[in-house]
Order: C-alpha cells, then structure tokens, then sequence
C-alpha cells in the first residue's frame, strides 16, 4: 500500500528523532511492501522564522489531504527564546493548538508501558514495578473545563471566579467508541474514570459509556472515581488496560501515568479525530538543551510512527514489528543518554535508529 504522511519535524530535537522514525518507516515499508510518501510542512518556531505565523493556512491544508500527520516537536527554550516575546497568538505552541483544532482531533492516547529493563527508572515500590504495567491513557481533547464558558467578575461587591465544565453526549459517545475500539485492539479492558458521585457532567459520561459497552460485550468494562484512580495508579497499575476520561482528569492523569514509567523519551502519543485521521508524536518537547548534539532519545516518535500504522492504517503486524524492535535494542542494552545508569555505554540519537533498524523483522 502507498500511504501520504504529512510531516512535520518542528523545532529543537524534532528533526533528529522525526528523521530517524522516517527511516524505520522506510524499513518497515521494504520488508513488509508498503510505500510511504512525506510531505514536510513547517510548524512552530521554524515556521514563524520562515513565514512569520506558527502554522500556515498551505501547511493545514496539506496535513488535511495526508492520510495521517507525524510530529516531532516544536517550541524553543521559553525563558530566551526570541519566539516567546510574540503575542501568544503567534508563539509556536499556537500552532499545535491550530492544528489540532482544524484536523478535529479530539481523542487523546497517550500509552504508559514499564518496559522490563528499564523497571529501576520507576519511581514505584520495587514489587510494584516487578509486576509491570501497560495501559492506554485516552483524553477526551477538546470539550470540558478548558473549553467551557469562563469569567471573573465581581458579584455582590465580592471577586468571583467561573469556569464551566460541559459536555454534550455526542462528545462522549465518540471518545468512548474509540475506547473501546482500541480495547478490542488491547487487552479488552475499559476503565472510564469520573466524579460521577459529584458531578452532573461525570454522570452523563457514565451513561452514554454505559450504552456503548453494550456494543462490545468482549470487553470488561469498569468505572472508577478519579481521586481512586490517582491513587491506584501508583498502587496498582498493572490493574489498567484502556483509562478513558474526560479533559481535565486526562490531563493530570496521563502525567502521572507517564512519570511512573519514569523515562519521558519513551514515550509516544496520539490524537485522533472521528475517522481513522490521527497526528502521532513523542509526549516529551523539543528538548532545546540538546537540540542539535545527536544525542535525544527517538524512541517515543520511532513508536509514534508504529501507533500511526496500528490506528490509522490498521497495519498491526508492521506495528508489532517496530515495538519489538524497540524491545530488543533495550534487551540487548542498548541506551540513549535519558536512560542509561551511570557508567553505562550510550549511543547517539541516530545509531539508536541504526540499532532498531537492523532488529525489524
Ligand atoms: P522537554 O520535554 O522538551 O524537556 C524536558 C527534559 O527532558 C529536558 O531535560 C530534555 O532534555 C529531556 N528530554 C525530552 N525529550 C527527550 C528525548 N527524546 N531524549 C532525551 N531527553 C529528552 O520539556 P521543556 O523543556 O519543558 O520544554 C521545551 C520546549 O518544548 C518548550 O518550548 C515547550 O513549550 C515545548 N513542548 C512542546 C511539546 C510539543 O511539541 N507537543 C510538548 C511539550 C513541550
């Protein structure tokens, strides 16, 4: 098959990890038979170098037409970069923003493994991290609390402050569809995580998951109340297959559900509209401190780019093979700066990607 991907390198380390997870797509298209064509288009900082906006209306345009988009990262150091004096509007991250809104991306995945050789890194108990754990964190991304109504004003001589938090169920049956879609790609398990002993809005998502678990009578489905759920991410975390949950829980939880994996470098993401469209990309930033040394770690956008082929091109095979590659190089202990132990030999951003290469199968 002949796939088109938009892609967007970015800023800081984004074209050393994206160029590398290129390579291993090219890989994987010789020994599987598929070609992939790329379109580079600029975003962030670089692009506001070149054009002066963070985002192009050509460049939407082009990732609109691709059959997915694959992202590295963009922004550059916050304190002293020249792009963080622009009115926010015109800053880098306004163009992640930008993008996601006109792609309708509205579903978040962010996965959180405890890869075996690296269990030291995590910050959990020692019998916790033996058990290991491989769960799928889905953020509804585009309603809730951050998109709702909000005001301060005074009110009867006294400061108050609003925000709302709403959602409609149509919004919630999408994301739950995908929950449980990708479920049936995993480990059939679905924990949606509420407030539902509290909130109006937490009640609804109950019921309307509620009526989609019908359609998917293989898979276990369980609710669970969010101030549990941050507890028994680091209590139990093998517990947790797919983790769906609205905007703001998703938010703070998937940061938990990444810091016990305790390695940033690894991890990849991805944000999915109601199609089979989604923009894949590492959950880390741009790294502006090693930009440019050959040094990042590409293994969470070298699994971005597998996520892309398992979602949006239902080439699990070929997914599978890149993970297990990644899986080998961390066996045969092969590490990057972010996650080699003192003393321990470390190879450079694009041997890692020779490394992985060289174990698809
Ligand atoms: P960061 O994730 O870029 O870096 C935090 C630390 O992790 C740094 O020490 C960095 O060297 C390290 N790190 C991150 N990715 C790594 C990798 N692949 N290999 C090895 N080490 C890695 O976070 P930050 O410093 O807070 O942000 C830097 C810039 O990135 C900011 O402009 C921020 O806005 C932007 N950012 C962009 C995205 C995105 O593009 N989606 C996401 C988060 C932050």
């Amino acid at each position: 098959m002949n796939y088109n991907l938009a892609v967007i390198k970015g800023d800081g380390i984004g074209p050393e990890i994206v160029t590398v997870a290129m390579r291993v797509l090219d890989k994987v298209g010789e020994v599987y038979g598929h070609t992939f064509n790329y379109n580079e288009i600029l975003m962030g900082g670089c692009s506001i170098d070149k054009y002066g906006d963070p985002l192009t209306d050509e460049a939407i345009e082009i990732a609109k037409s691709s059959d997915a988009v694959l992202l590295g990262s963009i922004g550059g150091n916050t304190a002293t970069s020249p792009w963080y004096k622009l009115p926010p509007e015109k800053r880098p991250e306004a163009g992640l923003l930008k993008i996601r809104k006109s792609l309708g991306l509205f579903a978040n995945l962010r996965p959180a493994y405890l890869y075996p050789e690296l269990k030291d890194a995590c910050p959990l108990k020692a019998e916790v991290a033996e058990r290991g754990f491989d769960m799928m964190m889905m953020r509804e991304l585009t309603g809730g609390l951050y998109f709702g109504e909000r005001y301060t004003k005074e009110i009867d001589g006294v400061m108050t402050a609003v925000d709302t938090l709403t959602y409609n169920e149509n919004e919630i049956r999408r994301i739950a569809i995908k929950g449980f879609d990708i479920a049936m790609k995993r480990r059939k398990k679905v924990t949606l995580i509420d407030k539902a002993n509290v909130l109006d809005s937490s009640r609804l998502w109950r019921k309307v998951t509620e009526e989609v678990a019908k359609d998917y009578p293989e898979v276990e489905y369980g609710v669970m109340l969010v101030d549990n759920a941050a507890m028994q991410l680091v209590k139990d975390p093998a517990q947790f297959d797919v983790v769906l949950t609205e905007n703001m829980f998703g938010d703070i939880l998937s940061d938990e559900a990444s810091q016990i994996t305790g390695s940033i470098g690894m991890l990849p993401s991805a944000s999915l509209n109601e199609t089979k469209f989604g923009m894949y990309e590492p959950s880390g930033g741009s790294a502006p401190d090693i930009a440019g040394k050959n040094i990042a770690n590409p293994i969470a956008t070298v699994l971005s780019a597998a996520m892309m082929l398992r979602y949006s091109f239902d080439l699990d095979k070929e997914a599978d093979a890149i993970e297990n590659a990644v899986k080998k190089v961390l066996a045969d202990g092969i590490r990057t700066i972010d996650i080699a132990k003192p003393g321990e030999p470390q190879v450079k951003c694009d041997e890692m990607g020779d490394l992985i290469i060289e174990r698809i199968k």
